[in-house]
């Protein structure tokens, strides 16, 4: 078995035409989702972050137990309006329309070392946004980690635009 044998690929989801990409069948199985983590571990500690960031949601469940087997601290940064106290935004572009992104003031520190975390990488817009938002508060983007790159959309060559390496664990062409 695979990682990628536990991705349950949904059809038509969430609008026809496109394919999604299901990791909750990852998350299920206990030896698979360990297995996950270790290969992300493997890919993410070289770049000796001093904190992660996980993207709002499945982004969360990838970086909150990497930063455990790490030992640094997990930051999110989510869509406007649900984090409490002083936050930093950043707007950003959508095919149709704008989105916002937050995350706590002081939650990441100039100059500490970031790697952002999410499940997927497709066109990198999401992660994009996430790395201008850390920049905007002092952080250092050391590198973006995911499960899954759809690389017929490239991410990664957005993302190396702004200087930042990508590394996923499954790749779909
Ligand atoms: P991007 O901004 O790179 O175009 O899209 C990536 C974002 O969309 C990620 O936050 C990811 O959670 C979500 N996403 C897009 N397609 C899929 C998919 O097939 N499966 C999953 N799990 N997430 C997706």
């Amino acid at each position: 078995m695979t990682l990628k044998d536990h991705i349950r690929p949904v059809p038509d989801f969430p609008k026809p035409g496109i394919l999604f990409y299901d990791i909750s069948t990852l998350l299920a199985h206990a030896a698979a989702w360990k297995e996950a983590v270790r290969q992300l571990h493997a890919a993410v500690a070289p770049l000796k972050p001093d904190v992660l960031v996980g993207i709002e949601s499945r982004g969360f469940l990838v970086a909150a137990p990497l930063a455990l087997e790490l030992g640094v601290g997990f930051v999110m940064v989510r869509k406007k309006g649900k984090l409490p106290g002083d936050t930093i935004r950043h707007s950003y572009a959508l095919e149709y329309g704008e989105d916002t992104i937050e995350i706590q003031d002081g939650a990441v520190q100039p100059g500490q070392r970031v790697v952002v975390l999410d499940d997927l990488l497709a066109t990198g817009g999401t992660m994009a946004a996430a790395v201008e938002l850390i920049r905007k508060v002092g952080g250092t983007v050391a590198g973006s980690a995911y499960l899954i790159e759809l690389s017929f959309l490239k991410g990664r060559e957005r993302l190396a635009a702004l200087g930042v390496p990508s590394h996923s664990l499954m790749v779909y062409d």
